[in-house]
Parts: structure tokens; sequence; C-alpha cells
């Protein structure tokens, strides 16, 4: 049992954490090495997201709105998968400090923390993938710790500058990820002021100030938190699997929607350099033709690709597959005919042994025959009256 002296430190360093994300009262390989647990005091600011989208009942709705809601949605859809996911924390591509600053302000705007923390965590999910290390596996933590409990877990709060050396030496980068509060709240005035004037300049938008807030910052961040946490919890299981991982990652087309391209994601972890996730051109993957876009202005360049023996192995394990599946196809028909033949032959047989005097005694009770073979037909036994009409 802490105490109170000890409590009351830990929960102001808590509030202290909403602003400094670094700030600690105990050295960070300490809170890491924490069995996990909710931090309530830590996540209230997770919990006005959500709850922030209650706001509808007094802002109501206008299409607008929801457009922006939309909008916003796959705008930073894009900025967590494009920027956070391939760029901070598997360098898919290459761009400018300056440009890389740019692309860490876009990022902050989806409230999912700092670039720097982002990267962090997901290059640990590569390393520990469904192993007990991992954060957030739904195999060994189940669904909603995977999905949401993880974050709000104390020892997942601190980032390992340590682990992400090539990140951490950019003291902007670092800024953004410390006071990673910053750009999310500049964000929300933002909409909050824009939807005022809306409302005033263009009356017939129907909007105001209350009614961006609510639907482009609460709603539209809390379903993206939602579509992002996809990949973490679902992401391991459901779909299909092309490459041997040794981790349980799928591809999901439906995943791969909603979260532009994301749910691509065994073909990720098999080789996670790529700029691409969807290997073919079947396999939609929109974040990857907008960043081919953005690198045809210069902003963004070496887009990395597929290997040549990643393709190979995919084919090598594509032919395996269709030779199980005719294998077992071919065994399936045989097995088919077979029960078909089966009762066909009985029928030929027993119809050359049953007499006609039996035939006829048994007229009644229509042919002895059928009854024979429906027997045959769902595994019975033949009836009991059968072997009688052979004596
Ligand atoms: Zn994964
Ligand atoms: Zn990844």
């Amino acid at each position: 049992m802490p105490s109170p002296k000890k409590s009351a430190r830990s929960l102001l360093g808590s509030l202290v954490q909403w602003i400094d994300t670094d700030y600690s009262v105990e050295p960070p390989e300490v809170v890491r090495a924490l069995p996990d647990g909710v931090n309530w005091v830590r996540c209230i600011p997770f919990v006005i997201l959500h709850a922030g989208c209650l706001g509808v009942i007094w802002a109501g709705w206008s299409w607008f709105a929801v457009w922006v809601a939309i909008a916003l949605y796959f705008i930073r859809m894009f900025a967590v998968t494009g920027i956070y996911h391939r760029y901070f924390s598997h360098k898919t591509y290459s761009t400018s400090r300056f440009g890389q600053f740019l692309l860490a302000l876009l990022g902050a705007t989806c409230v999912q923390r700092g670039a720097l923390w982002w990267a962090y965590h997901h290059r640990h999910h590569h390393q520990h993938s469904d192993e007990p290390e991992d954060a957030h596996s739904p195999h060994v933590h189940g669904f909603w710790w995977s999905h949401i409990g993880w974050i709000t877990s104390r020892r997942n709060f601190p980032t390992d500058y340590s682990k992400i050396r090539d990140l951490a030496k950019y003291p902007e980068l670092v800024f953004l990820n410390r006071f990673d509060i910053l750009v999310p709240v500049l964000f929300a005035i933002a909409l909050f002021a824009g939807g005022n004037y809306l409302g005033h300049a263009f009356p017939a938008l129907h909007t105001s100030g209350a009614q961006l807030l609510t639907w482009g910052f609460f709603i539209s961040t809390t379903a993206l938190f939602h579509g992002t946490s996809c990949i973490n919890s679902l992401a391991h299981l459901m779909g299909g699997r092309r490459f041997e991982t040794s981790d349980d990652s799928r591809n999901s087309f439906i995943l791969s929607l909603i979260t532009l391209g994301e749910g691509w994601h065994n073909n990720h972890h098999r080789y996670m350099s790529a700029t691409r996730q969807g290997f073919y051109w079947w396999e939609i993957d929109i974040t990857y033709y907008l960043l081919k876009g953005l690198s045809l202005t210069g902003f963004i360049w070496n887009l990395k690709a597929v290997p040549e023996s990643i393709y190979q192995e995919a084919a090598q394990r594509h032919h395996q597959d269709t030779i199980a599946r005719f294998s077992m196809s071919s065994v399936q028909h045989e097995i088919d005919t077979l029960r078909r033949v089966v009762p066909t032959a009985a029928a030929i047989a027993l119809a050359t042994v049953n007499s006609a005097e039996v035939v006829a005694q048994k007229k009644a009770d229509g042919p002895a025959i059928h009854r024979n073979v429906a027997g045959l037909v769902v595994g019975d036994q033949p009836p009991a009256s059968a072997p009688k009409s052979e004596a």
C-alpha cells in the first residue's frame, strides 16, 4: 500500500504528464517495468476525447459538419499510416528535415501522441509481435486490451528515446513528442474558430463553432483512433495469411479500406521496409498511391520497393496453397463420387437379390430397395425388416 505522500506525488505527476509527457516521478525504465494496469488520472484527456462526442446533443449536426468529420478522418488516417507508420516507424521513404517536421506536425493532429512515442511502440511491436512482451497482442492480452486498454496503462506512457536514436537526434521532433497535447489543442481551437466564422459568414452552411468542434475534432478523432486500433487488434485476428510469419498477422480487404491500406498487415509483417503494403495491384492501398503522388512533387523521395525475393516467396506460397487446395478438392471430389456410387451399387445389388415374392409382400410399404438405400445414404444399418426379405 503506497503512503499518502507517495500517492499524492504520483497523482501530481500524472497531472503534469498531461502537458509534459517526459516528466516522470520515477525513472522511465522503472515505469516501463511495472505490471499492466489502467492509470485513470493520466488518461483523463483520452476519456474527454470520447466523452466530447456527446457534444452532438447540444451542437446538433449539419451536412457540412458531417463532411468535415469524414474528410478529417481520411486525411488524418493518411497521416497515421503514411507518416507515423510508413515514415517515422519504418523509414520507407525519405524527405528533408523541414519536410519531416511538417509531417510530424500533420501527424500530431491525429491525437495519437507524438511521432516518437508512436514509432517506439510500433517498432517494439514488430520485434515482439504476438509474444508476451508485445504491448498490444490480442493473442496475449485479449481483444479489448490490444484495442484500447494498452494505451491507458502506466507502463506504456513513456517514450524510450534510446530505442529510436535516429529520430531522437532531432530536438524539434522531441519537442513535439514531449508536449504532444499542444498541436491537438491548437487544432481543436482552430476548428472551433473556423466553425464560428463560417457560421456567421455563410449562414447557408447551418454550422457553428460547437458543431465543427464536435464533429471535426471529437467524433472524427475518436473514429480515427478506433479505425487505427483495428490494426492492433483485428489485423492479428481476421483475414488470410499469405506469408508464414512468426506472428499471427493477417491480410484483410475490409481493414484496408477503413485504414487506407494498413489492412495488408501480413504482407507488412513479412516485409516492413517497403512503402507499399498492398503488394499487388488488386490489394488496394490508398496511402501508397498518395505517397507515390507526393513523390512526384519532390517533397518525398526514395520510396522503397518490395524486393523480388519477397514476390518469389509469395508466388511459391501461392503455388503450394493451390496444390494443397487442388489436392483437397480432388480428394473431396472422389469422396463425393464414391458416396453417389456406393448407394447406387448397393441398390443394384439389393435389386438383384430381392425376390419378387418379398417385394410383392412388402408392396404396401413401398419398394424394400428404397428403404435399404435410404439407410445406406444416411449411414444407418439396413432396416431390421430387410434381412427378412432375403430369407
Ligand atoms: Zn502487427
Ligand atoms: Zn509496422
